[in-house]
């Protein structure tokens, strides 16, 4: 009874999916209705995801410090956290600018006189360090900063590590309230199909005909960088790291896939993805840990639309890109996703940093932008799927390192 109930819901996601897109293309004469009507309640939903991810994030990440009761066992993960998602990311901008440039033919030069986009003001590597730390302890939560939240339950839960003993009533409330703030999150997960179907309706009617009209090519090539890295990267660090099956780990990560594509929100999904990894093995406190950090600093797939989209708009200006240039894109939009929050439309700020730092005009932003939910949903996906490829990698090195302890203990004895 309970199995039947645990796989009904991706099956209903996944309904509610196809019958969002169904219901978008039979609306795209009355795209109004499907704004006024229906995307408010795909907010809704949103918003509820939005309000639970905090103490969520918060209390869970305490609750992983505490049970790990060990300061260096936290650095070492967060050390293979960091250095996963570096790697992978410079990775991704590599491949979306290297196939763009393959496929750079097929893009449909457009127009670029007489565009004009106001960029947003860019914020410097030192500022984004510096804005990792809070400098107050309840506006993090409030502004729901996921980066500062992440500082200061690091801190509480080292706080709680060295007191020890004396925490131990303190322990026991941040427990309970976790598992009260877990059961708000199932409830609110349950309503992920109607959220699902209102959120990816009015995009489709919105967007339906754009897609088929002259950037097809570029998203057509962003959505085929998507799917190689995840496909090519992520199952083969997933094999030979974790052991898991590729089929299985896309199998059991469906959910928060599709959740990710018609919300287009990396933290909106964190969640649902702390649930899938779950069911992939991962321990709950290196999860809780892991796709937090994810989830605000490591950004694949807008990596990979950062790539794609410079070298289209530099198509569409009749500029070459040098070999220098492309480098220089790759440091820059790894460092800046950094900076990046997982919520809709943070990739298109992004991407006039990255512009900038190469001297591509700003304005050609304005040539993607109308059409920037649909990269969005793609990018989306890739990148909760590369938090959680590192949360199944770094849970099983972590589990061979504990192995190795045990081992070398036993043989002390
Ligand atoms: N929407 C993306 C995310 O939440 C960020 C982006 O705009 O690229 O992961």
């Amino acid at each position: 009874m309970n199995e039947k109930k645990k796989l009904s819901l991706p099956v209903l996601i996944v309904i509610a999916l196809v019958a969002g897109i169904v219901c978008g293309l039979l609306m795209m004469n009355h795209v109004e209705f499907a704004v006024t009507y229906i995307k408010p309640f795909g907010t809704i939903f949103l918003n509820l995801l939005k309000f639970v991810v905090v103490p969520i994030v918060l209390l869970s990440i305490i609750c992983g410090v505490m049970s790990m009761e060990d300061i260096k066992k936290v650095g070492s993960i967060g050390g293979k956290t960091v250095l996963f998602y570096m790697c992978t990311t410079a990775f991704a901008i590599s491949i979306g600018l290297l196939i763009s440039n393959l496929f750079k033919g097929s893009f449909t030069v457009l127009e670029t006189s007489g565009l004009e986009y106001e960029a947003a003001e860019p914020v410097s590597f030192m500022d984004t360090i510096v804005n990792i730390f809070p400098s107050n302890a309840f506006a993090p939560m409030v502004e729901a900063n996921m980066l500062q939240i992440i500082v200061i339950a690091l801190l509480v839960g080292f706080g709680f590590v060295l007191v020890g003993e004396k925490a131990a009533p303190a322990k026991v409330v941040i427990e309970s309230l976790n598992e009260v703030f877990v059961k708000v999150m199932d409830m609110i997960i349950k309503l992920s199909p109607i959220g699902v179907f209102c959120l990816i309706t009015p995009v489709v009617a919105e967007n339906g005909a754009a897609v088929i009209g002259s950037l097809a090519a570029v998203i057509g090539v962003a959505y085929g960088c998507y799917i190689l890295h995840m496909v090519v990267v992520y199952s083969t660090l997933v094999k030979i790291g974790s052991g898991i099956s590729p089929l299985k780990f896309f199998k059991e990560m469906s959910p928060a896939m599709i959740f990710a594509f018609s919300s287009a929100s990396s933290v909106g999904t964190l969640p649902i993805n702390l649930e899938c990894t779950e069911k992939l093995g991962v321990h709950k406190e290196i999860g809780s840990f892991v796709l937090p950090l994810g989830a605000t600093i490591n950004m694949d797939g807008t990596a990979i639309y950062q790539g794609v989209s410079a070298v289209f708009i530099a198509t569409c200006f009749g500029i070459d890109l040098t070999f220098g240039q492309m480098v220089t894109i790759v440091l820059t939009a790894t460092l800046a996703s950094i900076g990046t929050a997982g919520v809709p439309g943070a990739g298109l700020v992004m991407l006039t940093m990255v512009l900038q730092s190469v001297g591509l005009p700003l304005e050609g932003v304005a040539l993607i932008a109308g059409v920037d939910r649909i990269f969005d949903m793609g990018r989306t996906v890739c990148n909760i799927t590369g938090d959680a490829a590192c949360a199944c990698v770094v849970n099983a090195m972590e589990d061979r390192r504990e192995a190795r302890k045990a081992a070398k203990a036993a043989k002390a004895e």
